[in-house]
């Protein structure tokens, strides 16, 4: 009697074992692919989703450093603003998140960073990827600017 209950008992153990062991075994393999590099770029896949959101929280700082700008120039019709003298007058300049240094087109308001962004004749740096575009700020009409 004892024998008839225990045989059932293991063999439901060994399938709840096998289970487990496959379970362990698709994770190990999905969550490889992961880390394994991308054959196009060589970079695997979080890499690859780390630079794209320091591009994106770079335009992020940049959409806000134009913002700034726009308010900056409010104050100082006719002058042309650059990274020098909004800090000169207290203006919080965010950083790119990789290092790149942000500058201000000729133009006063067109903001480029140098790894993300480069301003048009100046080089893109070895491995970036396509950049998104430059950060205008929508400035409203009829502020003569
Ligand atoms: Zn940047």
């Amino acid at each position: 009697m004892f024998s008839r209950r225990s045989s059932p008992g293991a063999s439901r153990r060994g399938f709840y074992l096998i289970g487990l062991l496959i379970v362990i075994a698709i994770l190990f393999i999905l969550y490889g692919k992961e880390l394994l590099p991308d054959k196009t770029t060589g970079k695997s896949t979080q890499d690859m989703a780390l630079e794209r959101s320091k591009g994106a929280a770079c335009t992020a700082n940049r959409q806000a450093l134009s913002v700034q700008i726009t308010a900056w120039s409010l104050n100082h019709s006719g002058e042309t603003a650059t990274v020098e003298r909004l800090r000169q007058d207290g203006v919080n300049v965010p950083p790119c998140p990789e290092g790149g240094v942000l500058s201000i087109g000729a133009d006063g308001h067109t903001i480029y960073c140098s790894i993300h962004d480069p301003a048009p004749g100046d080089a893109p740096p070895a491995g970036s990827t396509s950049p998104p575009g430059p950060v205008v700020p929508n400035i409203p009409s009829g502020l003569g600017m």
